[in-house]
């Protein structure tokens, strides 16, 4: 079976628009597929299980850990992250391009485990833009607030490890440097030579 997928991690602070600009990424091209992580955390309103995320109760993903079903896990805030192994193999074999929508902790080991993965960092155009997305309804208290700001700068202190970085100041040039990012790729020369072999033959006969 030819693979012509590349695994993509993409990471960002909570209040980046990271889910945004994935999802509105996938809509835009075909070819790319998001992994959906099993975690132990609850359901927030709106979301779907299956879609969001795989719920799993903790014991659950414990035993899958153990099993070695995960490509990569970590800890988050008290609730437990992981990747399907099975689903990244089985969708870079089918020649999609996968995105891992996870933190740095686990960029760092699907880093080691698949030296050839892209990984893209997402990044807030200003510390002010950022305290005031991590604060779009307005409710919260200043220490609800400082604390997310703080886990945030934690997150973002990482970003020198990432191939990539997008500001995301205005979404739809943030959404235009992310699909640059997938397509430029897409063209490099290997899986290239994957997809149109009968055309490169035919065109040196
Ligand atoms: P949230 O619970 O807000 O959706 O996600 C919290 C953090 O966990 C985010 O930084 C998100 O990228 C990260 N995350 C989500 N799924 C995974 C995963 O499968 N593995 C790892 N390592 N992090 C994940």
């Amino acid at each position: 079976m030819s693979t012509t997928g590349t695994l993509y991690i993409v990471s960002a602070p909570s209040g980046a628009g990271k889910t945004s600009l994935v999802k509105a990424l996938i809509d835009a091209m075909a070819q790319v597929r998001v992994s959906v992580s099993h975690t132990t955390r609850g359901m927030r309103p709106g979301e779907v299980d299956g879609v969001n995320y795989h719920f799993t109760p903790r014991e659950k993903f414990v035993e899958m850990l153990e099993q070695g079903d995960f490509l990569e896990h970590a800890e988050v805030f008290g609730n437990l992250y992981g990747t399907s192994l099975s689903w990244v193999k089985y969708t870079l074999a089918k020649g999609y391009d996968l995105i891992l929508e996870i933190d740095w902790q686990g960029a760092q080991q699907v880093r080691k485990l698949m030296p050839e993965a892209k990984s893209i960092f997402i990044l807030p155009p200003t510390h002010q833009d950022l305290r005031h997305r991590l604060n779009n309804r307005g409710q919260d208290a200043e220490d609800v607030i400082d604390l997310r700001m703080q886990q945030a700068i934690s997150e973002m202190s990482h970003y020198v490890e990432y191939d990539y970085i997008i500001i995301n100041d205005v979404f739809a040039t943030a959404l235009e440097d992310l699909k640059a990012i997938f397509r430029c790729n897409q063209l490099r020369l290997e899986p290239q030579q994957k997809r149109h072999t009968h055309l490169l033959n035919d065109l040196l006969r």
